[in-house]
């Protein structure tokens, strides 16, 4: 854990009693503040008992309270704050959260002793993030160099352990936490890519775009590494110009100009710096990266683990022993010629674009909790569908979006990934890749294809 510096004998407010909330009051409390903790669920409190619990939607319970940490899952502009966040704003309360309190707190008088200090990387965009974490963290970790990784992605902020000389802390964030985070100072900050998600809480593409600018507009980082194939990368670079931050530019083509670029092209993954090219490794058998997406996510980890000093060869040998990630375009069986592939993660049109685009003759299986926007800039791909198997609250409108291409209502994944055997023949791939959330009919992504992999092992 990383005690949070700052707050001694204060009392500051936690929103939110999750995950990362509890972290957060441990942390609190480790570093001598006393954390006055709510969440609106009964179940989230009675697992807080160790701290002062108070109902902060209402004022009365407000006194004495200078700072309010909130949970990302939480609300606190649009599509409307939660009333306690918003009695927060009226006070003039700070309100913050725990990425800021870690970058507060995580350095240590003790570094001065060390003979390489810690890096921070961060990730975000809206899709590859946990993928690009965890592979950069990999690659070091073949290469014997210490690692964390934490953030929206596994271990929260503040339950890292403190850091310890050379060590890489891989923090991947989302939109939610850089929204509201005060500070935010990394050495290397990673943009991979944008499209729409989370509209109704950043009130719209332009809301969530600019929450995910500001891990480079809060403070400049020592190295940004910007996703050129869209002009929000763009964009970014050119801020950088202004802050004078170096850029890798990373691409699925070749770029204009003499600046450091890694990008891919046709299977092969180039890094070019002063016009000349330095580095050649071939993607295209690697297993755990599969689809042109993953490409996207190969260049960012090696740019990273270049700015970091590790040289191409070893950066290729962690690249070819990824193993992938669970949820990821997985393929977790082969049975009689069929694959079947989990990407319980593709929670958003683009993400499943890219699945569509990775396998041919594809059973898919789609639904779940609506996303605005549906499914409609997926009908290019439609002709690379044998047959969708609908599910959940969304079914009915995805089966209006698909019109012509051949599907069926299933309601439950259960039923979904039985027709789908059903109907499957040599060559086909069953692709879990819903398009929606999962909160319609699971608790969370992980439970939805948890179950398809048994279902498929059964
Ligand atoms: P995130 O953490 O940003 O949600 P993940 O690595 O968990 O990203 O992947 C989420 C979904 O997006 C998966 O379906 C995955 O196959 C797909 N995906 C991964 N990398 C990319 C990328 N660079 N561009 C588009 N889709 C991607």
């Amino acid at each position: 854990m990383i005690p949070v510096t700052g707050y001694k004998g204060q009392r500051v407010g936690v929103l939110g009693l999750g995950r990362s909330g509890l972290a957060t009051a441990q942390a609190l409390s480790a570093g001598g503040a006393i954390p006055v903790c709510w969440d609106d669920n009964e179940a989230a409190r009675d697992n807080a008992t160790e701290f002062e619990i108070a109902d902060l939607s209402r004022d009365k319970n407000w006194e004495g309270i200078t700072t309010l940490i909130v949970s990302p899952g939480i609300p606190h502009l649009f599509p409307a704050p939660h009333p306690a966040v918003k009695i927060a704003w009226e006070r003039g309360v700070v309100v913050d959260n725990d990425i800021s309190l870690f970058f507060q707190s995580f350095a240590q008088p003790e570094w001065s002793m060390f003979d390489h200090e810690p890096k921070i990387v961060c990730i975000t965009g809206s899709n590859g993030k946990s993928t690009t974490a965890a592979l950069i963290a990999h690659i070091l970790q073949s290469a014997n160099r210490p690692v964390q990784l934490g953030g929206n992605f596994g271990t929260g902020a503040l339950s890292l352990d403190p850091m310890i000389d050379n060590e890489v802390v891989i923090l991947e964030l989302s939109s939610y936490q850089l929204e509201l985070a005060r500070i935010l100072s990394p050495d290397i900050a990673v943009f991979l890519n944008l499209s729409p998600d989370h509209l109704d809480r950043h009130a719209g593409l332009g809301g969530y775009f600019a929450a995910k600018a500001r891990l480079f507009t809060t403070t400049a980082p020592d190295r940004a590494i910007l996703g050129m194939d869209q002009p929000e990368g763009c964009y970014l670079e050119n801020r950088m110009l202004q802050s004078g931050t170096p850029v890798i530019q990373i691409a699925n083509r070749k770029l204009p100009g003499d600046g450091w670029q890694v990008y891919s092209r046709k299977g092969f993954l180039a890094e070019r710096r002063k016009g000349r090219q330095l580095a050649s490794i071939d993607l295209r058998e690697m297993s755990g990266l599969p689809g042109s997406h993953n490409r996207q996510n190969a260049c960012a980890a090696y740019a990273v683990c270049r700015s970091l000093g590790l040289a191409p060869k070893v950066i290729e040998t962690g690249l070819q022993s990824y193993a992938g990630l669970r949820h990821r375009c997985q393929k977790v069986a082969d049975i009689d010629g069929i694959a079947f592939v989990n990407d319980s993660k593709a929670t958003n049109a683009d993400s499943v674009g890219k699945s569509l685009k990775a396998f041919e003759n594809i059973r898919w299986i789609a639904g779940g909790q609506k996303k605005e926007g549906g499914i409609a800039e997926l009908t290019p791909l439609f002709g690379r569908i044998a047959k969708a198997y609908l599910i959940g609250e969304a079914a009915k409108d995805f089966s209006v979006t698909l019109g012509e291409t051949p599907h069926e209502i299933c309601e439950t994944l259960e039923n979904a990934v039985i027709a789908a055997k059903r109907d499957a023949q040599k060559g086909d791939t069953v692709l879990l890749a819903p398009a929606c959330a999962s909160f319609d009919q699971f608790d969370n992504f992980e439970a939805r294809g948890t179950l398809f992999e048994k279902m498929v092992q059964e």
